[in-house]
């Protein structure tokens, strides 16, 4: 049977993750011309939006759950780089048909990643067109104490959370093959690493409890040195990494080569992982906050006087110092 537009938004988008659900003090959701939110005394409103286009963000044959999973979690990603908590999301669709066995899959997906979120859907657009999606993500921090980019001081330590490059590896050896020579990957390990790339993990409750930590942080998204760049450039210092230091997860090590290996975690992007900056003195609450909340948070560098970033080679000379790093 034919899905008319109102037909579809009211069978996969009007009872996602309701507000009550998430334990959000009900807004106006979906069916009106406006979604309202509501924001508790004494907070800011932090707004993003994020457009994913087919075959450009995404493979023409992503599975429309996972798709869905990816692109509310990559949104989400930037609330938690800001130490927002989640208040509600719209969605805008453009879909080439009214493909029901796809809503029903993207619907499911979606709906999963919000309720795993805490977040309601609270309206949209749905268009014709080739397939696109745009989430704008709405959260909110205690007034004034957004973790920005342009908070990063001399002298402090550069942080990044998780493991770095996955995502990267995933693209280039599993979802979209390029040259990356095709090791034998056993079954968990291509699960591992596809999870990575549709299932990133918005760092949420370490962007909340980093309010009180960093002083400045970003999420990673087009790869370590370009995104620890927009710090640099912003707070007007100098970042040098040390590649050293860089996590990589045990399949990166398996899989690749070192020096590949931290080319991707260096300049791979889709990470979603959080880069901040620590003063000195703060340095012991990040080993309290890695414990409780049992994500690794590891030092990679530090912040100086001058600007740009740096790539200090670990012993074995690996990559290019100085004046930054180039893609490959
Ligand atoms: P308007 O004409 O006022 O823009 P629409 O007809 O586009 O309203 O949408 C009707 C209602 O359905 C609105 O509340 C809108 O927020 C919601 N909506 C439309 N598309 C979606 C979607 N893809 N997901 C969630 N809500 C949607
Ligand atoms: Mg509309």
């Amino acid at each position: 049977m034919a899905l008319s537009e109102f037909g579809l938004i009211a069978q996969f988008f009007s009872d996602i993750c309701p507000a009550a659900a998430a334990g959000i003090e009900p807004v106006l959701g979906v069916g009106d011309d406006c979604a309202l939110l509501a924001l508790s005394p004494g907070h800011q409103l932090a707004v993003s939006v994020d457009t994913l286009v087919n075959g450009v963000h995404f493979p023409p044959d992503a599975p429309a759950a996972q798709l869905a999973w990816r692109a509310l979690a990559v949104s989400i990603s930037d609330l938690a780089a800001m130490g927002a908590s989640p208040l509600g999301f719209t969605l805008a669709l453009t879909l080439p048909a009214a493909d029901g066995d796809w809503l029903r899959e993207f619907s499911r997906g979606l709906r999963a990643a919000a309720e795993h979120y805490a977040i309601p859907l609270i309206g949209g657009d749905t268009t014709r067109g080739p397939l696109s999606l745009s989430l704008q993500v709405h959260g909110q921090l205690p007034a004034g104490q957004a973790l920005c980019r342009r908070g990063a001081r001399v002298g402090d330590r550069v942080y990044v959370s998780g493991s770095l490059g996955d995502s990267a590896l995933a693209l280039r050896c599993l979802i979209a093959p390029t040259d990356i020579p095709t090791v034998a990957l056993s079954a968990p390990q291509q699960t591992f690493l596809l999870q990575r790339y549709y299932r990133p993990e918005a760092r949420l409750a370490l962007g909340e409890a980093l309010r009180a930590v960093a002083s400045a942080a970003i999420d990673i998204s087009d790869g370590l040195l370009a995104d620890l760049g927009h710090i640099a450039k912003a707070s007007a210092v100098a970042i040098c990494v040390d590649s050293e230091y860089l996590p990589l997860s045990p399949v990166m090590t398996a899989v690749c080569e070192r020096r590949r290996a931290l080319m991707m975690a260096l300049s791979g992007g889709d990470d979603y992982e959080l880069a901040f900056c620590v003063a000195p003195e703060r340095v012991p609450a990040v080993a309290a906050l890695a414990e409780t909340l049992g994500l690794p948070l590891s030092c990679i560098g530090e912040v100086l006087a001058g600007e740009g970033v740096s790539c200090r080679s670990g012993p074995d000379n690996l990559l290019p110092g100085a004046s930054g790093y180039q893609h490959f």
